[in-house]
């Protein structure tokens, strides 16, 4: 038995990484997905690829600190696959730099994405699929943190910052969603390094930086604060999200999940 059949799941930042794997996964396993992104022709292209695997997967294109895209894309949901269950707010930026140089404008970016669009998407899924929403049956939402959200990491304090913002939403909204009863189970997850355009760019701009000398010297030095050797890659993530949306997971709710290879307990 499929793990998510009869589910319809929004991901937002579903057009690379980490989202594009959630959304493979929880289209294999059997939910209709609603892909969301700034990127049209990447995420049009990983939906059309979920379609000939099988799968039931749209595009649309969202920016999540846009509230009224919100709108459409639960909209979208309710009216393409009849209901709204999972969402994953994944979509995320980073920026890396030291707070002395650190710009106000930069500062509201990231909060507009990582944080603004992750508290819009509870709203916007909370109103869709509490009872007497549009969908009306629970669910659970999964927020994409970072263990940069739980330890303190040079040059990345404005993304840790938004980071950490994520992982107390999920906790308050994981009460309040309990407490009044809408049935939705809330829950973050906090990867180390994963292998996607953000996991390449963070480790390029530590060294840009001059933390690392070069690449090389950069993979090797962090792969040593990895137990398990290696560092992630998006299907590590994937299968964890997975474990958060399907029934498997029916009485766990506001707890963090780190996925991270042991980096953080090292
Ligand atoms: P990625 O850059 O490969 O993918 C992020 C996606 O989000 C992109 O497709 C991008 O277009 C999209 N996006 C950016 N701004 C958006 C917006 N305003 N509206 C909608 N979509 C937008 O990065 P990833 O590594 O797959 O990251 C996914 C999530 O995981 C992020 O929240 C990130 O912070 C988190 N994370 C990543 C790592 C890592 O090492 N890669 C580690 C910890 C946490």
């Amino acid at each position: 038995k499929q793990n998510l059949s009869g589910k319809v799941a929004y991901v937002s930042g579903a057009a690379s990484g980490i989202g594009a794997a959630i959304a493979r996964v929880f289209a294999a396993e059997g939910a209709s997905v609603l892909l969301g992104d700034v990127q049209v022709e990447r995420g049009e292209t990983v939906a059309a690829h979920i379609r000939e695997q099988g799968g039931r997967a749209l595009f649309i294109h969202h920016d999540v600190s846009d509230e009224r895209q919100w709108e459409s894309a639960l909209a979208c949901a309710v009216e393409e696959f009849g209901g709204m269950d999972l969402l994953v707010n994944n979509a995320g930026i980073e920026q890396t730099g030291l707070l002395a140089d650190v710009e106000l404008a930069d500062i509201n970016k990231l909060l507009a994405v990582n944080v603004a669009g992750v508290i819009l998407g509870h709203k916007h899924a909370i109103r869709t699929m509490r009872p007497g929403g549009s969908a009306g049956k629970g669910g659970s939402i999964i927020n994409l943190s970072s263990v940069a959200g739980l330890i303190g990491t040079p040059a990345l304090g404005v993304y840790s910052a938004t980071k950490g913002a994520v992982r107390l939403l999920s906790k308050a909204a994981a009460v309040e969603c309990g407490r009044l009863g809408y049935g939705i189970r809330v829950n973050s997850i906090h990867p180390g390094l994963v292998d996607t355009d953000m996991g390449v760019k963070l480790v390029d701009d530590f060294v840009g930086l001059g933390v690392f000398a070069d690449r090389e010297t950069a993979l090797r030095q962090m792969l040593e604060t990895y137990p398990i050797g290696r560092t992630g890659v998006p299907g590590d993530i994937a299968g964890t999200a997975l474990f958060l949306a399907s029934e498997q997971s029916s009485w766990i709710t506001g707890t963090e999940i780190v996925v991270d290879g042991g980096m953080t307990i090292s």
